[in-house]
């Protein structure tokens, strides 16, 4: 066996305080680095990516505040946090005993890491009867919002589908039953504010969407084209339409602004 090159690293466990100076927006090993072990720091920039890029597009476009990309640090850095915490108790446990004394974090699930991260920030509308947490396992998490939208097979114009699939360039209203009155919510909010919106009345088998998504069956759900969910109204009510609203206005960056969200 011959060696062709030897490459040294450092392993450290950091994250930027800042993730933002203007026009500057981090991502990627240069806003945290951390240990190999589980092999997250890739990962984690191409979700810091992935949470930036639908946002940045949305700015450029004239369709969101540029308020929306301060959702991006108070997103991602917690998550980063919790994930470099994750990648050290690895470390720790796997390859450096030594600095077992230091402490570090109890480790959980890969899958919590992976795919079961939250976000809070004024792009989401949280659910008040659900506590805060930033992470959980995906199969528990059911459609919170700030977390990542549940796979569900649907049919799709007569095809096996993902719902993951309606995903990626605008955000998406995810409805349980056609009989609800979303779809007319969603045409008297799209009139009134303009907002690019797609609206899917869900066909899944045996009730899975509901089931998955934590909602009725006269319920909806708002996805954002990251395919994290922002918004869930358990079952339909009289002001589907405000409510519909204000979550867009939401995830376009304008929570709390009157003008934009009547
Ligand atoms: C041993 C090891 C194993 C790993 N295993 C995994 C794994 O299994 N899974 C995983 O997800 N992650 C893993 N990682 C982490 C992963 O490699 C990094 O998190 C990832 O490569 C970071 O990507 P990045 O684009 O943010 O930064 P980088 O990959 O560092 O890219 C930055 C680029 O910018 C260039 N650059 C720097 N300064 C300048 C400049 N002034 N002008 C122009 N260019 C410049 C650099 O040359 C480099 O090409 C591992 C890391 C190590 C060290």
């Amino acid at each position: 066996m011959t060696i062709d090159d030897v490459m040294e690293w450092q392993a450290s466990a950091d994250v930027t305080d800042r993730w933002r100076d203007g026009r500057v927006l981090l991502v990627g090993d240069a806003a945290h680095v951390m240990p190999p072990y589980g092999g997250y720091g890739g990962n984690t920039g191409i979700h810091d990516a992935h949470n930036l890029a639908w946002k940045l597009a949305s700015v450029l476009r004239g369709d969101a505040d540029p308020r929306l990309l301060d959702s991006y640090e108070a997103e991602r850095k917690p998550v980063a946090a919790f994930t470099v915490e994750q990648a050290y108790a690895r470390y720790v446990v796997r390859a450096a005993p030594s600095l077992r004394e230091g402490g570090f974090e109890q480790t959980v699930d890969d899958a919590n890491i992976d795919l079961g991260t939250r976000y809070r920030s004024s792009a989401i509308v949280e659910d008040p009867d659900e506590a805060f947490e930033v992470h959980g396992h995906p199969r528990d998490l059911r459609g919170v919002p700030g977390s990542r939208a549940p796979h569900v097979e649907i049919s799709l114009d007569g095809t096996a589908a993902s719902i993951l699939d309606l995903f990626g360039t605008r955000p998406v209203l995810l409805v349980a039953s056609g009989e609800s009155g979303w779809t007319d919510a969603a045409r008297e909010a799209v009139e009134r504010t303009g907002a690019e919106l797609g609206v899917h009345v869900v066909v899944a088998p045996d009730g899975a969407f509901a089931e998955r998504y934590g909602i009725t069956d006269s319920g909806a759900v708002l996805v954002r084209p990251d395919g994290i969910v922002a918004w869930r109204a358990r079952e339909a009510g009289d002001d589907a339409a405000h409510r519909l609203e204000d979550a867009l206005a939401s995830v376009f960056g304008r929570a709390g602004d009157p003008a934009s969200a009547r």
